[in-house]
């Protein structure tokens, strides 16, 4: 760990980043965002401010209702779930070897360290192998194409424990676990999402390649382990690990924004908690991580340990990592809080995604 002192006036993000590590884009200033035609009856094109607003809108418990329900998420996740169940009554050493192995490889690897240190707030860079390869995992944790997951987890850094943040507790502890999922998005949902939330990525061929095979790749990944060691294989393989990785997953959307210790003064309402961290590879110094989203590191004091991290480093000794952001604020800064050097009261006015 790093003993790099800090000086509190210098922002540690680049001047391409805002402060949640979010990537900025050229857009229009918000008063021209604002001047929308008085008919909005008309075909005319949503503006960006109109386009925002739809999406804080959707992220809102109300619309979780019996007619409003994603069906394909929900019917997925009981699926999955009952699939773990089963598992129990279907153990193999062999199938608990590939439960380990794959639940690190797309728990760790692919969303941790490629979906959310690596894409989301580019703490460093990947080589191509190494980009492919991250990506490939995370897709196949089945949360999401990594546009999906990256854009709904910058929007989460802007709005955190705001009106617009996907899963806050402030909404209820289980919205922010899992019930959040199961609200159907709007049309459109997605692509404004990519559009706003992740510009700089859309057009990447790689992400673009996993936003169209995510489907195949998890039912080919499925008749793979079911063809390697029959039944016990796929359910451990497949649906006890994504359980497993999503309830860890989701731990970090609700349990550390409930309950732990803060090291820092955040805006929101994030928490350090060891269980998680140890559960999600390190995500569960949550604290640490919003105070400092680019930083590479998520654990800042000797004893936080992140195994995320470690990954990060072996990366980089091999080469497939470089640029990695390692430095960890010094404790005068933590001391004081960040708020006044990069978590801005209100993060709408500070960011331009
Ligand atoms: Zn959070
Ligand atoms: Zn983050």
């Amino acid at each position: 760990m790093s003993d790099t002192i800090v000086p509190e006036t210098q922002n540690e993000l680049p001047p391409e980043t805002d402060a949640s590590g979010v990537a900025t884009l050229e857009l229009p200033s918000e008063s021209v965002l604002d001047q929308t035609d008085a008919d909005t009856s008309s075909d005319r094109p949503l503006t960006i401010a109109e386009e925002r607003q739809l999406i804080i809108d959707f992220h809102d418990p109300s619309n979780l209702r019996w007619n409003n329900l994603d069906w394909i998420t929900l019917g997925w996740t009981v699926v999955m779930h009952v699939g773990a169940v089963a598992a129990l009554f279907n153990f193999t050493w062999p199938a608990f070897f590939a439960f380990l192995v794959l639940h690190w490889l797309t728990a760790s690897i692919g969303i941790c360290l490629g979906y959310h240190r690596y894409l989301s707030h580019r703490s460093f860079k990947l080589r191509t192998p190494g980009k492919f390869f991250a990506m490939l995992c995370g897709t196949l944790s089945a949360e999401g194409s990594p546009l999906d997951w990256a854009s709904t987890h910058r929007l989460h850094h802007q709005k955190s424990d705001q009106k617009g943040d996907p899963h806050s507790p402030n909404q209820g502890n289980w919205w922010s676990h899992i019930l959040w999922l199961f609200a159907k998005p709007p049309k459109g949902h997605w692509e404004r999402m990519h559009r706003i939330y992740t510009p700089e990525l859309v057009n990447d061929p790689i992400l673009r390649f996993f936003q169209k095979t995510e489907f195949f790749l998890l039912v080919g990944s499925g008749v793979v382990l079911y063809l390697i060691g029959g039944l016990p294989m796929l359910l451990w393989g497949l649906c006890m690990r994504m359980v497993v990785a999503y309830h860890s997953t989701w731990f970090v959307n609700s349990a550390t924004h409930i309950w732990g210790y803060r090291n820092y003064e955040t805006r929101d309402r994030s928490r350090n908690l060891w269980w998680v961290a140890l559960l999600s590879y390190g995500e569960g110094w949550h604290n640490n991580h919003h105070a400092h989203p680019s930083v590479a590191p998520a654990g800042h004091r000797w004893w936080e340990i992140d195994m995320t991290w470690m990954a990060i480093r072996t990366w980089q000794f091999f080469g497939l990592a470089y640029d990695v952001k390692d430095q960890i604020p010094d404790r005068a800064s933590r001391k004081a809080g960040i708020d006044e050097n990069d978590a801005p009261a209100d993060p709408i006015a500070a960011t331009s995604v």
